[in-house]
């Protein structure tokens, strides 16, 4: 398999790279973002046995049968073992890894978070965690991953990333600024390779120090600076495999179809939904849902594409969907486009930059983005959060946490008789108690594992917003 930059031409076969050169890359030179050349088609035959294998062997084998299609420059044994070793029942709370359950006919949540952080994020940086490792221990290579989290980024790459050979992470969030359990997650890890650095600011200033720093180019080579961030492609992959998952769970046969609707911020999951769309998974609608960060709505319903100003971007009840622009969407419009790298150049890398903005309403290809690519979708505020967390809670006696909560609500109105709606849950509630005590008027519960979390030992660095400091602080830190 060859990869291709969302901003090539299509005659332009030079720039193609394979899995491994991708794997520790951001963008793309030319700017634009890595897909796979072609998506590879599963037919029935591969299905029916991919349904057999989740069933008799599990995820993990499943992820493997998928990747395989991706990479093909790691020997299938060790592709094995890595997934192997990555998603265990020890990890991720059950044998199904995402088990699916029934809120009502045709309502299901299908669970994302049981793993080390309990937010989605951790189906593929677990993933993410050991691929790194294996890659640079081949090269005889280190890398220190800088990266800035409000939240479970940040400790999703952190809990991947602990204890792992080669890699180093410097995480970068806004003093006080997450709820007080995402920062025991984060500040209680000892492990010497991961350092927390909280910095007097908000956060655009931690990811305004990240870009700085990555732009002393002296200085990134140096000291091998990388990222984690939602635009890698291994990421996107990996979450591709939880369609198959919750389908098969959902389904008897595969003639059957499903729905899915997500909890969208960076279009990263939603866009996993579109690959497995495209390999040929039996997928009806793929509803996105926001909150009051409303860019992917906006397009969806409108052809109009815009980009928010931070003065213009809320800070929400369901904050990991606050997003003034939605990194992963331009791998959408490139195949929404028909694949013309050209074009995508002249909307991402030009029109967006100057007037922030582009439309598409009078474009044949946005009507196809509903009809031929099964796109839906919806917006969820504070208040139908709150409703929808009690409703669910009293109806099913199932707790959600804002998130999922947000998609719960624009799933019902999209949902159709016969069709399973499968909503993915992408956090736990214990995540978000401050929200969740306001809409049901208690705690939520919370895993025994993170019983007192809060009173552990912290392991954090305060930081003034100062550049110098934080490039001060990494040479002192690599050996
Ligand atoms: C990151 C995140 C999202 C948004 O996912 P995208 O891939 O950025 O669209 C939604 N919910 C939770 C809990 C998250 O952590």
């Amino acid at each position: 398999m060859k990869y291709v930059s969302t901003r090539a031409a299509a005659s332009d076969t030079a720039e193609r790279k394979r899995f491994c050169q991708i794997l520790l890359e951001g963008l793309a030179p030319d700017g634009g973002l890595y897909l796979p050349a072609h998506y590879p088609k599963v037919d029935e035959v591969t299905l029916l046995r991919w349904r057999a294998i989740y069933r008799e062997q599990g995820y993990a084998a499943l992820a493997f049968e998928l990747l395989s299609l991706y990479i093909d420059d790691i020997p299938a044994a060790d592709l094995k073992a890595i997934c192997d070793k990555t998603y265990t029942e020890a990890v991720f709370g059950s044998k199904e890894i995402v088990p699916l359950k029934k809120l009502e006919e045709p309502l299901y949540l299908l669970a994302l978070s049981n793993g080390p952080t309990l937010a989605f994020k951790d189906m593929a940086m677990q993933l993410l965690g050991n691929l790194f490792e294996y890659e640079l221990a081949r090269r005889g290579e280190e890398l220190n991953i800088l990266g800035a989290t409000s939240g479970d980024t940040g400790s999703a790459a952190e809990y991947a990333m602990r204890g792992k050979k080669g890699v180093r992470v410097f995480m970068t969030s806004p003093l006080g600024r997450m709820s007080p359990f995402q920062q025991a997650q984060m500040f209680s890890l000892m492990d010497a390779n991961i350092h927390n650095i909280a910095v007097d600011g908000v956060f655009d200033d931690c990811q305004d120090l990240v870009k700085a720093v990555s732009n002393d180019l002296d200085f990134k080579r140096k000291y091998k600076i990388g990222t984690v961030n939602s635009i890698n492609w291994a990421r996107l992959m990996a979450q591709v495999v939880y369609y198959f998952a919750g389908y098969f769970q959902a389904t008897r046969s595969n003639s059957e179809k499903v729905s899915f609707t997500v909890p969208s911020g960076n279009f990263g999951n939603v866009c996993a939904g579109h690959v497995a769309r495209m390999m040929g998974l039996a997928v009806d609608k793929l509803v996105v849902a926001t909150n009051e960060n409303d860019v992917l709505d906006e397009f969806f319903r409108t052809g109009v594409y815009r980009v928010r100003s931070s003065a213009d971007t809320h800070e929400t009840s369901s904050p990991s969907m606050d997003i003034s622009k939605a990194s992963n969407f331009e791998r959408f419009v490139f195949d929404l486009l028909g694949r013309d790298g050209a074009r995508v150049k002249a909307l991402f890398g030009d029109a967006l930059v100057k007037e922030g903005r582009f439309d598409l309403s009078a474009d044949p290809a946005f009507k196809q983005a509903a009809s031929r690519y099964g796109f839906a979708s919806g917006m969820s505020r504070h208040a139908d959060r709150l409703a929808t967390i009690k409703a669910t809670f009293e109806r099913f006696g199932v707790m959600i946490d804002p998130h999922t909560a947000d998609a719960v609500k624009v799933a019902r109105e999209h949902r159709q008789p016969g069709v399973p709606m499968i909503v993915l849950e992408t956090a736990l509630p214990i995540k978000f108690a401050a929200t969740i005590v306001e809409a049901l008027g208690r705690e939520p519960d919370r895993p025994a594992q993170f019983e007192g979390i809060e009173d552990r030992p912290k392991r954090v660095t305060r930081m003034a917003a100062d550049v110098g400091a934080v490039k001060a602080y990494i040479a002192q830190h690599c050996p």
